[in-house]
Formats: structure tokens, C-alpha cells, sequence
């Protein structure tokens, strides 16, 4: 059987680049199979030491999870399409094409939710909201009902970043009465690309003020509540206060704590994540559709895959997936049209990939399979979960200081330094004399590095450094190897100040 295989970005570096391959089989293991062997590289990423698929990966035949279908065995017949779809955390995303025909497979496993706004909520509208509202208003679906829900509406948007912005923006403009903003870190110049509710005036400042400035300068009507931060201590409370959350937060700490936290709460967690061109949309909210544990039950390894700040991301796919996201939110808050329950829609607009995956809810969920058993968020270890705390059992990686590294090499040491960063990254800054490895190729092309000396690596935030190093000692390297500590842009700020930082 003639399958095509759509390989997500997160693959890719493994996997020569290509965005998707025909194999030959007859069952999804046979066609991950030919996949690595096709690419070798990209098996320890699909694969356990177990010969397991990885728990970060969904593998879908068509529109249908294999997890709830025959596993790997699931039979393949000609022209399938098979996508592989990893957990993204925020700035990262991931997807594939085709559309669901007929709903095929599992619809959500109960009834739809009633609107989550009732009736006695209402909130009524004075004669200039009329005339601001006056698109809503004309629209049957909406109409004078839904604006005066939205207006009685309370939504947390989790994240003022790239997802955050559009979110915010879209649901002030809509008229959501009130926006709880959760975010606790600054604007920086790098946030400017897409998260397009920061200006550059606002520089330095909490993204929430900024959100919240913006935010008014558009509809000075909203109640905005700002929080500095989620945590397992403040988020059940700070969620019980609001009707739905949209997460568009960047990191899977933040993604299983608050998919708990909804969880628990029985409030809908309208996610979005996105990663370089690809983005990834639903709606968790048990028990109508499947919670963030039933899609993954676990996140990738540290590492594994890269974060936005790591591999980029194209302003506009922010904007998309947060628009998504916003659109979900006033259907569930008014009540009506299809909200994604049940369903990830996935997207690559690089090549105009767009696709509706059903996702039923896993019956042996840790979280919503029995909701009421959970205990207090406080004692789930998240840190644990998503691997951080396991990260720093494994034997330590050697740091060295760019200014240590500038006195070493100008005292005529012999020591070898190791680009493992991408050819366009190196377009951005060279380093001088570096030697250049990517990180996919480094355990075959290890005879290239003298283990009688120092070798140094380098990456844009000393992260990938670290992931290659640990690669190099897996395929048995023993020479002595250190880390540029947080990447080659401490060598611009600190020793080479005439070069750019990314
Ligand atoms: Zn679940």
C-alpha cells in the first residue's frame, strides 16, 4: 500500500527537511518502520528505548487516532494519509491537510454544553453599545442574546504572548465583558514579530499593563483582571472566577496546570499552540471532548523539541491560531455554532495544510477519567511530569562562560568549537572559527572531533548545546566536552559587542 506520510516541523531536522514521504505498508508500524528506515535519525525520536511510540506523538490514519484504533497495528490501505502530531507547547505547532468528511469516527462522547453563559447572566446594553455591537447584532447567530452574554462573560486568557495578543484583542473588541490577563514576564524587543498587542514603547514593561492598555485603547468598556502568573497554588481559584480559559501559554508546565485546573473546575480550556509555521487548535473540556492528558499523556523529553525562541516562528501563524482560539471562545460563551470538542485542528500555513483530527477522550485518563478523585494541584509534581526534574538527575553537562572561553582561546589553548545551530542561524552570526556540525549528524560524524582536546559547543541560548553534548556521550564520545553557557548571544553581549543578538 502507497502511504503518505506528513511529517511534522518538529521532525524535520531529522528527516532531511522534507515535509512529507510516500512508504510502502500495510500497517502503521510497517510505515514507521520504512519512515526510519528512510531516516534514520528521526527513530530515537519516534521511538522509546522500549520500541514504543513515543507517549508526545499521535499518530493519525486519516482523521482517526491509531491510539483508538488498533495501535500500530491498525491496517493501511492505498493513498492513507498518516500524520504524526507531537505536543507543542506555545510558540510551537504542529499539523497537517485534509478535512474530516462526515465527522468519521468518534463525535464527542456526550451531549454538546449548553452556551456557558445563561440567560440570568445577561448583561444589557446601553444605546452606544448597540451602535458598536451593530456586526454582531445583524448576525441571527449572535444577535442581541449573544452580545448581551458576551457582555456578562468572564474569560481568562493565560499568556499575553503571541496567542495572548490576537486573543486579547479580538475578545476586548467582541465586547467579552471581563479579561483576566495571566502572564508574568516583560516585553521584550523579540515579542514585537507577533505579539501584536505590545508596542515599542512598551519595552521592559509587564505584558499584562501593556495588554491591559491595549486592551482599553480599544474598548475602554472591558473589565481587565491582571495576574502575574498561574501556579499550582493560585490557579484553581483564579479559574473558578471565570466562565472559560484560553491558553496560550508557551511552555508544558503551564499546559498540563492549567488543563488540570479546568479539569477540576469543569471549565472548557480553549488551546492553542503554534511552532514555526504550524499551528494546533481545540477545545478540552470533559466531558464533552478530551482533556490535555487524553491528547498527551506525557510531554516530549527536555529537549526534544525545540521552543519558538529556539527554532522561530512566523509572526502570522500567532495571529491565526489566536484569532482561532478567540472564535471558540464567543461560540462557546454565546452558545451556538460547532465549537472544536472532540476535534484538533491542525494547520501548516507554509503549504496550506489545514486538517481536522478527531480526538476522543482516553476512558483511563489520570485526570478527567474521574475528576472528582483528584487531589489538591499542589501535590502533583509538574516539574517532574515534564521531565525537568530528571533532566537534572543526568550526569552534568560542563558550562563554560563566554568570557572564560575568550581568555582560553586568546591564550592559544587548543580547544575546538562546535556550531551545532542551523545554516540560517549562522547567517544571522557567525563564530569565529567554529567548526559546523548540525545537531542531527553529530553522533556519525563524531571522529570528526579530536577527544584529546577541549571541545566547546555552541547554540543561540546554550540549550541544543547541551542536547548535543548529551548525544555525542550516547554514542559513546569521550573526550572532554563544554557547553558555551546560554549560547553564542552572551558572546555578543560580553565579548563581541559589534555582533547582532537573535
Ligand atoms: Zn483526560
Amino acid at each position: 500500500m502507497s502511504v503518505t506520510v506528513i511529517l511534522p516541523t518538529t521532525l524535520r531536522n531529522f528527516t532531511a527537511k522534507e515535509s512529507e514521504c510516500t512508504v510502502e505498508a500495510g500497517s502503521v508500524q510497517e510505515a514507521l518502520e520504512a519512515l526510519v528506515a528512510l531516516y534514520p535519525e528521526a527513530g530515537p525520536i519516534i521511538f522509546d528505548e522500549q520500541g514504543k511510540i513515543r507517549s508526545f506523538l499521535n499518530i493519525f490514519v486519516n482523521s482517526d487516532n491509531v491510539r483508538y484504533a488498533e495501535g500500530t497495528a491498525t491496517p493501511l490501505h492505498d493513498n492513507d494519509t498518516l500524520t504524526i502530531i507531537p505536543a507543542i507547547a506555545g510558540g510551537s505547532g504542529e499539523g497537517e491537510a485534509r478535512t474530516d468528511e462526515e465527522g468519521a469516527g468518534s463525535a464527542p462522547s456526550e451531549d454538546k454544553p449548553q452556551a456557558l453563559i445563561p440567560p440570568e447572566r445577561a448583561v444589557k446594553l446601553d444605546n452606544d453599545e448597540v451602535l458598536r455591537y451593530s456586526r454582531h447584532l445583524l448576525l441571527q447567530e449572535i444577535g442581541i442574546k449573544g452580545q448581551k452574554k458576551l457582555k456578562g462573560a468572564r474569560v481568562l486568557v493565560a499568556g499575553a504572548g503571541g496567542l495572548g495578543a490576537p486573543l486579547c484583542l479580538y475578545l476586548a473588541a467582541a465586547g467579552v465583558g471581563t479579561i483576566g490577563i495571566a502572564d508574568f514576564d516583560l516585553v521584550d524587543a523579540t515579542n514585537l514579530q507577533r505579539q501584536v498587542i505590545h508596542g515599542q514603547r512598551d519595552i521592559g514593561r509587564p505584558k499584562t499593563a501593556s495588554a491591559r492598555d491595549s486592551i482599553r485603547a480599544i474598548n475602554p468598556k472591558i473589565k481587565v483582571e491582571v495576574f502575574e502568573g498561574l501556579n499550582a497554588d493560585n490557579i484553581e481559584e483564579i479559574v473558578s472566577s471565570f466562565d472559560v480559559v484560553a491558553d496560550g501559554t508557551d511552555n508544558y508546565v503551564a499546559r498540563y496546570l492549567i488543563s488540570d485546573a479546568c479539569v477540576k473546575t469543569h471549565k472548557p480550556d480553549v488551546f492553542g499552540a503554534i511552532y514555526q509555521f504550524e499551528g494546533q487548535v481545540t477545545v478540552f473540556y470533559p466531558p464533552y471532548s478530551p482533556c490535555y492528558r487524553c491528547l498527551y499523556p506525557a510531554p516530549p523529553p527536555p529537549g526534544l523539541v525545540p521552543t519558538c525562541s529556539q527554532s522561530g516562528v512566523l509572526g502570522a501563524i500567532a495571529g491565526i491560531i489566536g484569532s482561532i482560539q478567540a472564535n471558540e471562545v464567543i461560540k462557546l460563551l454565546v452558545g451556538g455554532g460547532e465549537p472544536l470538542l472532540g476535534k484538533l485542528l491542525t494547520m501548516d500555513i507554509w503549504h496550506n495544510r489545514f486538517n481536522v483530527l478527531n480526538i476522543p477522550r482516553d476512558p483511563h485518563c489520570v485526570t478527567c477519567a474521574n475528576p472528582e478523585s483528584l487531589g489538591p494541584l499542589t501535590e502533583i509534581d509538574y516539574e517532574d511530569l515534564c521531565g525537568l526534574k530528571q533532566e537534572a538527575q543526568e550526569e552534568p553537562v560542563e558550562s563554560i562562560e563566554a568570557l572564560e572561553l575568550k581568555r582560553r582561546l586568546d591564550a592559544g589553548e587548543s580547544i575546538t568549537v562546535v556550531d551545532v545551530r542551523e545554516p540560517h542561524e549562522r547567517a544571522i552570526v557567525k563564530f569565529p572559527g567554529a567548526v559546523v556540525i548540525p545537531i542531527g549528524q553529530l553522533s556519525r560524524r563524531q571522529n570528526e572531533l579530536d577527544p584529546t582536546c577541549d571541545t566547546v559547543f555552541i547554540c543561540k541560548e546554550g540549550q541544543r548545546s547541551i542536547l548535543a553534548i548529551r548525544t555525542l556521550r550516547e554514542a559513546g564520545y569521550t573526550g572532554r566536552c563544554f557547553n558555551l553557557k546560554d549560547g553564542i548571544n552572551t558572546w555578543a553581549r560580553d565579548v563581541d559587542r559589534s555582533l547582532p543578538q537573535y
